[in-house]
């Protein structure tokens, strides 16, 4: 089963819009955390405590964006040259109903879950 050229249309629209908006998601964590840094701007009663937790939970968060974003690239990428569908580690065939679920992956079922158990590699 492949993916037929409507699916894949709207799979690269979505694809894009995703992308745009981790970009403007990205760009906005970025603005708050410069705010933060500069001194004297918070005038409110936030302890240092929870500056710190805001902080480092914004990084986390930027993190895993910036994850998804790289995920998302990689697919349009693979969508120009064609290989979409090919799974990235075994080059087998991605399930369709799960690009149809998850547009950006760029590995199969099996491979993700190995991904996901194994410890990462340096
Ligand atoms: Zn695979």
């Amino acid at each position: 089963m492949v993916l037929d050229e409507r699916r894949m249309q709207r799979n690269r629209q979505r694809l894009e819009a995703e992308r745009d908006r981790l970009r403007q998601e990205l760009d906005r964590l970025t603005a708050v955390m410069d705010d933060r840094e500069r001194p004297g701007l918070s005038t409110h009663m936030a302890d240092h405590g929870s500056e710190v937790f805001e902080q480092a939970k914004n990084l986390a968060v930027g993190e895993r964006l910036r994850e998804t974003l790289q995920s998302v690239i990689k697919a349009l990428q693979k969508m120009d040259r064609g290989t979409y569908t090919v799974c990235d580690r075994c080059g087998g065939q991605i399930d369709p109903a799960r690009l149809k679920a998850l547009p950006h992956a760029t590995l199969c079922k099996p491979c993700q879950a190995l991904m996901e158990r194994a410890p990462r590699s340096r």
